[in-house]
């Protein structure tokens, strides 16, 4: 059995795991390459298997940085089934094609910049493509066993990171392994706990957070606070948010802290089709989390949805106090620009990031302090106050990944990806130490003979 490493290894996108077993072909994931443009161009690169040659995909999540190549790998002949949740089918349905679409906008950009080699610029897949890749999904229920392809099974394990994220547990020839996928923090709000891992002889884990521990502050008392203060002032809060996950997470906490009398009662508009559509899956897949259905239905209930790209932009004439949660998270692009045009030069106003903020981008000069933020070509004044929650990461610290392997025997060899090389390198040295594991950050293409 041999396993390679085609994607996260080095860095934290890109997942994809080559297993050949016993003449057979599997893809643990699938996903794009994101962030630096040296990392997306990997995306151009032919993968060293031909599509067609594969005999299976298990995905264990929805993010694009595990399920972005399937449109690619559909277009270029792979014609198998793609076995993932119900939830992850769902949310692929809603992110997928959306990723076509930026994949077209980004050609077309770089056709009127003039600045590709490629005249014209081709999108790496267009949003038919991405349609199209979704016939090959195969739902299969948490813990269910199955059989992607002949001498294998494989079930997938709750893990607790966004709707249907699961971590892999394959048997083949006599073997068994595990590949954590992105794993979740116990006590999530709305998510399970991930699933406690079964022994395996080899684990394939995750190191996002391998260097880093979470703050111990309440996310919830942080946006009371800052909700009061600027209702107070007369000002909106204005919430730059991604679309799964973290917007769902932001209107539960909402939902509470109204229910508990601990915020005024300033209305909510959420303000992105698809994050609409993500939160109204938390109604379809009601077993699939902690919240009972009537919460469900409360939670999305707490927002006005706003849907249409008018009823956006009307909302730049409401002045009393608000929040409005509006993509992209990161203030790259999205409705969140004319909310920010609008909202940016008045100092009763808050801009509260709840995520990560990349490097070069609006948000991350904004957390950084900028007075003036280039938007639509023209500089914008900025005079409202600047938050940041600190505390929502959709991923385990290295505390917690230690915390869900320690009760686990020892496996024959860990691999450690899915993370910066500080980040994997610190826990790999971490599970060296505290379990005496055998634990690797493999390499970028790295094969490896799994005995
Ligand atoms: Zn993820």
């Amino acid at each position: 059995m041999h396993l390679t490493f085609l994607g996260a290894a080095g860095t934290v996108t890109g997942s994809k795991y080559l297993l050949e077993v016993a003449g057979r072909r599997l893809l643990v994931d699938c996903g794009l390459f994101q962030g630096y443009k040296q990392l997306r161009l990997k995306n151009w690169a032919a993968l060293p298997v031909k599509p067609a040659s594969l005999d299976a995909v298990l995905l264990t999540h929805a993010h694009i940085d595990h399920s972005g190549y399937l449109p690619l790998l559909v277009k270029n002949g792979y014609g198998g089934r793609v076995w993932c949740t119900p939830g992850t089918a769902a949310l692929c349905e809603i992110l997928l094609p959306d990723s076509g679409h930026l994949q077209q906008q980004d050609a077309e950009y770089a056709n009127r910049k003039g600045f590709s080699k490629h005249r014209p610029a081709l999108p790496l897949y267009d949003k038919q493509d991405a349609i199209d890749c979704l016939s090959a999904l195969e739902r299969v229920e948490f813990n269910d066993w199955f059989e992607p392809c002949a001498g294998v099974r494989a079930r997938l394990r709750p893990a607790g990171h966004i709707l249907g994220a699961s971590s892999v547990e394959l048997e083949a020839d006599g073997q068994r392994l595990l590949f954590s996928g992105d794993l979740g923090r116990n006590d999530h709000p709305i998510l399970y706990d991930p699933a406690p891992p079964p022994p395996v002889d080899y684990l394939v884990v995750e190191s996002t957070y391998g260097d880093r521990l979470h703050p111990p502050s309440d996310p919830a008392q942080e946006l009371a606070a800052v909700i009061k203060r600027t209702a107070a002032r007369g000002g909106m809060v204005l919430i730059p948010a991604f679309a799964v996950g973290r917007t769902q997470e932001l209107l539960f906490y909402i939902y509470q802290l109204k229910q508990q009398g601990a915020i005024p009662d300033v209305p909510v508009f959420l303000d992105s089709p698809m994050a609409i559509n993500a939160s109204e899956l938390l109604q379809r897949f009601a077993s699939s989390h902690r919240l009972s259905a009537a919460q469900a239905r409360e939670v999305c209930a707490t927002a006005t949805y706003v849907r249409e790209r008018e009823d956006s932009i009307a909302l730049n004439s409401r002045t009393h106090p608000m929040i409005i949660i509006s993509a992209s998270g990161m203030i790259t692009g999205g409705r969140v620009l004319h909310h920010l045009k609008a909202r940016a030069g008045n100092p009763d106003n808050t801009i509260l990031f709840a995520g990560y903020q990349a490097g070069g981008t609006r948000g991350a000069a904004l957390l950084a302090g900028a007075q003036e933020i280039k938007l639509h070509g023209r500089y914008l004044r900025v005079k409202a106050e600047v938050a940041s929650i600190e505390n929502l990461s959709a991923h385990a610290d290295w505390q917690g990944i230690l915390d869900w392997l320690s009760a686990m025997p020892s496996p024959r060899q860990a691999f450690v990806t899915h993370g910066e090389p500080a980040a994997a390198d610190a826990l790999r040295l971490r599970l060296h130490e505290k379990f005496g594991w055998a634990a690797t950050a493999p390499t970028l293409g790295e094969r490896v003979h799994l005995k």
